[in-house]
């Protein structure tokens, strides 16, 4: 699915460069669940930026999905990021005027889905995260949990190929954050390839792989060791 050779980003500012990625190498596989982690400032955003296609790399490759994503211009990058990634924000990002159901209709809007369609396919969305009961609600009627699950669904609609979620938990208390690993969990199990950004351990824990960066550079990447592994 993912598959980075040799991958770097340099920032210029006129004199100064910040090189924010060294030489990463990295392949995801169709349904995995990743976490990725790291001090701030080691390039964990810079890196969510180029699986996303939000940014290109200054050196290496990057292929998505068969794609090599390197050699694409700006046009071609934002059609592919449309049509392959469903972002999940800390903030959640909603509408805060319209309801549940209408936020997740917004990117089949964008990819000219029908009305009929849209709707079925953005209640279904909302059955795959339990928020079924709530679609007519709107944000501010609802919970930081349950706010993201629609942030999920919304996120699932259009079919992408990858779900990447820049600290998912990070505005949520420690129950809610529990509910939204296991919506997580539950997707990965239906074969959803999901890639993450964390700072707690915890949250970690809850995927399949870690890779941790330091520097730019990836420090490790390990399996996540699950209590029935273990025996
Ligand atoms: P993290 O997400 O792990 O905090 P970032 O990817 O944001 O790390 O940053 C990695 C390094 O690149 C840092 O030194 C940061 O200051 C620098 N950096 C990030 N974005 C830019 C940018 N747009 N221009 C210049 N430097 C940047
Ligand atoms: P986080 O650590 O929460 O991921 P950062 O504070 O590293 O976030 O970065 C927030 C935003 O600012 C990112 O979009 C990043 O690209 C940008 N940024 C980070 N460092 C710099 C920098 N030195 N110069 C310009 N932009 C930067």
């Amino acid at each position: 699915m993912i598959s980075m050779k040799n991958l770097g980003k340099v920032y210029k500012n006129g004199q100064i460069q910040v090189e924010a990625l060294k030489n990463v190498n990295i392949d995801i596989e169709k349904e995995e669940f990743v976490a990725i982690m790291g001090p701030s400032g080691s390039g964990k955003s810079t890196l969510m930026n180029i699986i996303g296609c939000l940014d290109k790399s200054t050196s290496g490759e990057y292929w998505l999905d068969g794609i090599n994503i390197s050699t694409l211009n700006e046009v071609q990058l934002a059609k592919i990021r449309n049509l392959k990634i469903g972002f999940v924000f800390q903030s959640f990002n909603l509408l805060p005027r319209i309801t549940a159901l209408q936020n997740v209709e917004l990117p089949m809007i964008y990819a000219g889905v029908g009305s009929k369609e849209r709707r079925n396919r953005a209640i279904s969305a909302l059955e795959r995260v339990g928020l079924e009961k709530r679609m007519h609600h709107k944000p501010n009627e609802m919970s930081g949990g349950q706010k993201q699950r629609v942030a999920i669904a919304r996120a699932l609609v259009n079919s992408p190929a990858i779900i990447l979620a820049d600290e998912p938990t990070g505005n949520l208390d420690s129950s809610s954050s529990e509910e939204i690993m296991s919506v997580f969990q539950d997707l990965n199990k239906e074969g959803v390839t999901i890639v993450l950004v964390t700072h707690e351990p915890d949250i970690a824990e809850h995927t399949k792989r870690v890779l941790r960066f330091r520097d730019g550079f990836l420090k490790s990447d390990e399996v996540v060791k699950k209590p029935l592994d273990a025996k």
